[in-house]
């Protein structure tokens, strides 16, 4: 009997750590972890569902992450039987936001930004995925094996889909195995600069450049992403080059980036988007600029080259909408930005464009830094970092300022997911429509709050956000990403499941 026991019990202990192991280990990834919910095949019902055949109330059908079907109201109780149903009642059922410019920064920088922080933030936001921009981590994504690194950087990290821009720059740009290299190894197009980018492993190029790379695009049918400012050289900017002006008056800082910069980038853009018509050298090639400020000449500009059949895309930002040149106050370098915003005509200006249609879609431009490099004590305007943190925020923003203006739901679904997908290639996103990813955001338009330290802000350093202080309408009840309740109510699941998005 002593003995029995001496040799069982060991052996049993043995056995039941096995068990224990094994339990752990396949419980990992299962779907509780990346969900907040425990299952994966269920309904979410809402009296308004944003589809590209209009707003409808009814049922969305989820299954093993993707829409399976979509089912208006009448037809419902025949359909749901013994099925999971989550009612969100008179909450806005939407896809999910795209998010084709965002700066997180790692590697290398995971202090100013990070995967972790930033896509949790997003994911509160009701983003679902978003597109990492190759400069401000450390290497920039410029090569092959620099995508490598953003990509392991990333893992586990992720709670939304991330995809990859590579950068085109001086280095690589007249080197097509080099560029052939990055495209084939993922990134769905690339980022250049027309002007010094902020960052000094990250040189500008200038239009020969632009069209080798419009010319490697072409053949993998993706875009290629452009700053369009130019440095010219005008009477104003020599005289703040030389210390005239005060450092920390906006008006200093406007006028060190005048809306001519944009013009000039615009002008010369627009001789090499011509090779991207049809018929032309580049064709399959698309060129999108980025973060349009200036609303007057240069948006007249890029009006006529689209009516003469270049493939040509813009983008303008949220704060360009929100804010105007006005309203900051000297030394608040929260509001730094470039291009910068500009003046409440110039504003005006923008909506009018958003809203006819001659602007292609938003983005958040989030580019944050750490509040050290803000220069809040001095409030240097030339000095500070350049770029605003708004992730989180983007959809709030764009509703509480947009409603004003008019937009429509389905205005909103097209700028923040319809075309953002087109513009990454991302085939299964983009829209609340059968077969697709079920990339969803539920939200209520009506409920305001307040942008202030109580409100739960994932970004790493949510104190150096332009918003805060602002009031809001429009807050995320859910975000589901490919049919995972990645954030609710305040909650983010426990595991992150989101995943690298990389073109074939
Ligand atoms: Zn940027």
């Amino acid at each position: 009997m002593e003995i029995l026991k001496w040799r069982v019990l060991p052996l049993l202990s043995l056995l039941v750590s096995f068990l224990f192991f094994y339990i752990k280990t396949s419980s990992k990834s299962s779907t509780s972890d990346c969900s907040l919910l425990p299952y994966d095949d269920y309904w979410i019902s809402s009296k308004r569902i944003v589809t590209p055949n209009g707003i409808i109330s009814g049922a969305v059908e989820v299954k093993g992450g993707n829409i399976v079907s979509i089912v208006e109201t009448e037809d419902l109780n025949e359909k749901f039987g013994s099925a999971r149903v989550i009612d969100y009642g008179e909450a806005i059922v939407m896809p999910g936001l795209i998010d084709v410019h965002a700066h997180l920064d790692e590697p290398g920088r995971a202090e100013w930004e990070g995967f972790s922080s930033g896509t949790k933030a997003a994911a509160a936001g009701g983003i679902t995925t978003l597109i990492d921009m190759p400069l401000n981590s450390h290497p920039s994504t410029i090569s092959e094996e620099t995508l490598r690194l953003k990509i392991e950087a990333a893992e586990d990290k992720l709670y939304v889909d991330v995809g990859f821009w590579g950068g085109l720059v001086p280095e690589n740009a007249f080197n097509t195995s080099a560029l052939e290299g990055l495209l084939n190894a993922g990134v769905l197009g690339l980022k250049s600069f027309m002007c010094p980018s902020g960052i000094n492993d990250f040189p500008m190029t200038n239009s020969s450049h632009i069209k080798e790379g419009l010319h490697v695009l072409a053949k993998y049918k993706r875009p290629l992403l452009v700053h369009a400012e130019i440095q010219v050289d005008t009477e104003s900017h020599r005289e703040l080059q030389d210390g005239i002006g005060d450092a920390r008056s906006y008006s200093t800082y406007l006028r060190t980036r005048p809306p001519s910069w944009e013009e000039a980038a615009v002008r010369e853009l627009l001789t090499v988007t011509k090779d991207t018509r049809t018929g032309w050298p580049a064709e399959g090639a698309h060129l999108h600029i980025v973060h349009l400020s200036d609303a007057r000449y240069s948006l007249d500009l890029i009006k006529e080259a689209k009516s003469n059949g270049d493939s040509l895309t813009v983008e303008t930002c949220p704060h360009y909408l929100a804010f105007s040149a006005e309203e900051i106050q000297d030394g608040d370098t929260r509001f730094k930005c470039a291009p910068p915003i500009r003046d409440e005509n110039n504003k005006e200006k923008l909506w009018e464009a958003l809203m006819e249609g001659h602007i292609d879609m938003l983005s958040s431009d989030h580019s944050p830094t750490i509040p050290e490099l803000k220069l809040f004590n001095e409030g240097d305007f030339l000095r500070a970092w350049g770029g605003i943190s708004s992730l989180q925020f983007v959809l709030p923003v764009t509703w509480s300022y947009g409603k004003k203006y008019g937009m429509s739901l389905d205005q909103l679904a097209s700028l923040w997911s319809e075309r953002p997908a087109k513009l990454a290639g991302l085939e299964f996103k983009g829209a609340v429509a059968t077969g697709n990813h079920a990339d969803i955001v539920v939200w209520e338009p009506d409920a305001e709050f307040e942008l202030d330290e109580n409100h739960a802000t994932y970004h790493k350093h949510p104190s150096i956000s332009a918003y805060m202080g602002r009031r809001l309408s429009g807050r995320v009840l859910a975000t589901f990403v490919r049919g995972n309740l990645v954030y609710s109510e305040g909650k983010h699941a426990t595991t992150a499941c989101g995943v690298p998005i990389l073109a074939k």
